[in-house]
């Protein structure tokens, strides 16, 4: 699993808030975690070949730090990778009431998503901040790399 720099670090001594995380990094692992590149996130929302460039800017500069827009293209209804009120808590409320959302694929405990084994995904015991789906892909990987190993040797 790609490893996430730890937040102490930029906070000093301060106290750890549980799990922050900025809206940009948000939308940027729905994005991936869905399989889509920027164009394919876009696509839904364009119909005229001259919008096509605004509209993909836009999703780019989602991702873009520091960045947090008040009003955004995507709305209720439209098929999507990412939550927008999620996008606004993160955005607009202070570190302690952001919903808690994983590290890994940017999941939240009201949307829903499915681990590898078709069951809802839920928080990882082991690991709190990922959800069971992540924790399932880091348990693959490390067996695919494991075989890999052995095969090499
Ligand atoms: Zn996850």
């Amino acid at each position: 699993m790609r490893s996430v720099p730890s937040l102490l670090t930029m906070l000093g001594d301060q106290e750890p808030p549980r799990n922050v995380m900025p809206p940009w990094h948000y939308v940027h692992l729905r994005r991936r975690a869905a399989g889509l590149s920027i164009a394919q996130a876009a696509k839904p929302f364009w119909i005229r070949p001259e919008h096509q460039h605004d509209v993909e800017r836009h999703f780019r500069n989602l991702e873009a730090e520091n960045i947090r827009y008040q009003r955004l293209y995507v709305t209720e209804g439209k098929p999507y990778f990412f939550s927008v009120e999620v996008y606004h808590q993160l955005a607009n409320l202070p570190p302690h009431q952001h919903p808690h959302i994983c590290v890994g694929c940017g999941w939240d405990e009201h949307s829903t998503q499915y681990d590898h084994n078709g069951d809802d995904a839920t928080w990882s015991a082991e690991q709190p901040d990922i959800c069971t789906r992540c924790e399932q892909g880091a348990a693959w990987n490390a067996h695919k790399a494991e075989e890999k190993a052995r095969h090499a040797a």
